[in-house]
């Protein structure tokens, strides 16, 4: 129902658009936003590295701005929890409740409720967006986006937790508007969309150092891909609201979050290789974040959110037969988000920028995923619309005066 209704609307927006952007230009100009999200960013690995030094781009974040864990959905998972996200309503409401919907991979064709970016569309600001994953195949914006998790294509005909080339894409278009594509092709080279799919126990068998290592290695192309691909798109695409994600630290979690002997799952030939291997994904992630706040002055908003975060499995789970074979039931998991329960993992929220409190710890799970899309719209002087369950983050705020537009 949904999709028709955006299409239509957007159609009539971007029309308006030339006339709206003139009206704004005479008076101040609109708020720049980039949202960054990470794929189940875990805070629990991410202390450490803080206080090591290890991440001063997001330490950097922290002091200047507002921090703490964010409250997620039941039986978190990414597509589900960044529908819900963007749209501020439940999965039951907005219909991606998860990787599948009715046995099909989870599309945007399916998404029952307006999400955020639309309604900036609408709005006269410009919107790009890079690999947010439940965003294929692409819609429409007053702007650009680029898809990312549950792509389709070559090698990845299903589009579940796997990576087709932006070359390779099937059963859609992964880029809007298409003149994009030749582009980022010439420019930034034939991409990854989304992370590399985790390696099945039977190949592993006998050949896990080898196997452990390429995987890594081939992680890290990707995420070199996806800086290079930001870059790119913030130089020379600047949009007013900017919406980037990462997926590669949930998958590398998954089947190598540094577990001891008596966690469930454990296995000396897997889980002793490289121990490192999880938190150099936010070692990694850092220097993403690095070469994104060359484009962040003062006047930006910055929010870096995770949808959930990953814990080791738990005794109980022993007892489940799907426990250790998650994602697409073939590799050797040790850790998890999908708990009944999402109080159990997590995810996190930073935002810094004109007006928000520095040094501000944000304490329990006040903030959900919910409010995210609500903040952004207030601080475009959005009035948050009926159906959105969340609320605007005004506590991050110093005072809502004339650097924040006030209108609830
Ligand atoms: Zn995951």
């Amino acid at each position: 129902m949904f999709p028709r209704k955006l299409s239509l609307l957007l159609s009539v927006s971007l029309l308006a658009v030339p006339v709206l952007a003139q009206q704004q230009n005479t008076s101040k100009p609109k708020p720049k936003v980039i949202v960054l999200g990470v794929n189940g960013m875990e805070l629990d690995i991410i202390r450490p590295l803080l206080l090591k030094g290890q991440m001063p781009n997001l330490s950097r974040v922290i002091e200047n701005g507002a921090y703490g864990k964010l409250r997620t959905v039941s039986a978190p998972n990414c597509p589900r929890v960044y529908s819900t996200l963007f749209t501020s309503t439940n999965p039951e409401e907005h219909g991606v409740s998860g990787f599948l919907v009715g046995g099909i991979t989870a599309n945007t064709n399916m998404l029952k409720e307006e999400p955020v970016w639309s309604m900036l569309s609408k709005s006269g600001i410009t919107v790009g967006m890079a690999n947010v994953p439940a965003t294929f195949p692409v819609m429409p914006v007053n702007g650009y986006m680029i898809s990312g998790m549950l792509t389709r294509g070559k090698n990845c005909e299903d589009g579940v937790l796997c990576a087709p080339k932006l070359s390779e894409v099937t059963g859609g278009d992964a880029v809007y508007p298409k003149s994009l594509q030749p582009e980022l092709l010439k420019n930034v080279g034939d991409f990854y969309i989304d992370c590399e799919r985790m390696p099945a126990a039977g190949d592993l068998k006998g050949h896990e150092t080898e196997l452990i290592n390429t995987w890594l290695d081939k992680v890290q192309v990707i995420r070199d891909q996806q800086t290079k691909l930001f870059d790119y798109l913030l130089t020379t695409h600047p949009t007013e609201f900017t919406f980037l994600a990462q997926s590669c630290e949930d998958r590398t979690g998954h089947w190598l979050y540094p577990i001891t002997p008596f966690n469930v799952g454990y296995n000396p030939s897997i889980n002793n290789v490289r121990q490192d291997a999880f938190p150099n994904q936010y070692v990694a992630f850092d220097k993403v974040l690095g070469s994104i706040l060359k484009h962040v002055d003062e006047n930006t908003y910055l929010i870096i959110f995770s949808d959930h975060g990953i814990k080791p499995l738990r005794e109980f789970e022993e007892k489940d037969p799907h426990a250790h074979l998650d994602h697409e039931k073939t590799t050797p998991v040790i850790a998890k988000h999908d708990f009944a329960d999402g109080d159990d993992v997590p995810g996190s929220f930073f935002a810094m920028g004109p007006g928000i409190k520095h040094d501000l710890r944000l304490m329990g799970l006040g903030v959900s995923v919910y409010d995210v899309a609500p903040t952004v719209l207030h601080i475009y002087g959005i009035e948050q619309p009926k159906q959105m369950r969340g609320r605007v983050l005004t506590e991050i705020f110093e005072k809502t005066d004339n650097k924040v537009v006030a209108k609830q």
